[in-house]
């Protein structure tokens, strides 16, 4: 099983790049200052007209759904998944597992284009939303409409918010509480459960 860690290196203070490569537990490290912080930033986007849409949520901790749905419009039996991915997409996409950070080529992807799920091809993200958090993980501060879904994941002693495709339930990544203006949220995505297509010129 591939753990790593899935906090930001701030630039500045507390974290020590050095710490993140070698984190051996996933873990959500969000302080009240943050928290208080990044809602406050919300608002404040909010109230400048900022955010693309009313209904965003402005938390992650709003954006938890009460579980994740058995069923999905994109459905397929558990041996036909394994024969439709390869082995780490699977991993990550059907198990929940999460890739090493700055494995991925899409952490670096810096075109203007699109990001898919890797299961079903739904767009996903947009390049447009995409920042660098310094986690080794591609991150991006909303996701396109009704392109995710979400629950909270319990897993491994943590209380986080898991992101899945809306359509085909393919497990993406997580989202916290830290990311930047104007949602003050960071989705903390697998590249490997992503694909991205350059906008044609
Ligand atoms: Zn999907």
């Amino acid at each position: 099983m591939k753990l790593s860690g899935n906090k930001p290196s701030q630039t500045s203070q507390t974290d020590a790049p050095s710490a993140l490569a070698t984190a051996s537990g996933e873990r959500q490290s969000t302080p009240r200052r943050l928290f208080l912080l990044s809602a406050t930033a919300a608002a404040a986007a909010l109230a400048a007209g900022l955010v693309p849409r009313l209904v965003r949520p402005a938390r992650a901790d709003d954006a938890k759904g009460a579980g994740k749905p058995d069923h999905f419009e994109v459905a397929y039996s558990d041996a036909e998944w394994r024969k439709r991915l390869t082995p780490a997409q699977y991993e990550i996409l059907r198990q929940e597992g999460t890739e090493r950070p700055y494995s991925s080529p899409l952490n670096d992807e810096h075109r203007t284009g699109t990001f898919f799920c890797a299961g079903c091809a739904l767009p996903v993200f947009s390049s447009r939303t995409k920042f660098d958090s310094h986690t080794g993980w591609p991150s991006f501060w909303t996701p396109l409409d009704n392109a995710v879904g979400t629950h909270t994941d319990t897993s491994f002693g943590m209380i986080r918010t898991e992101v899945h495709c809306r359509r085909c339930g393919g497990h993406l990544g997580h989202v916290f509480d830290d990311g930047p203006k104007p949602t003050g949220l960071r989705y903390c995505m697998n590249g490997l459960a992503m694909t991205f297509r350059p906008q044609p010129a």
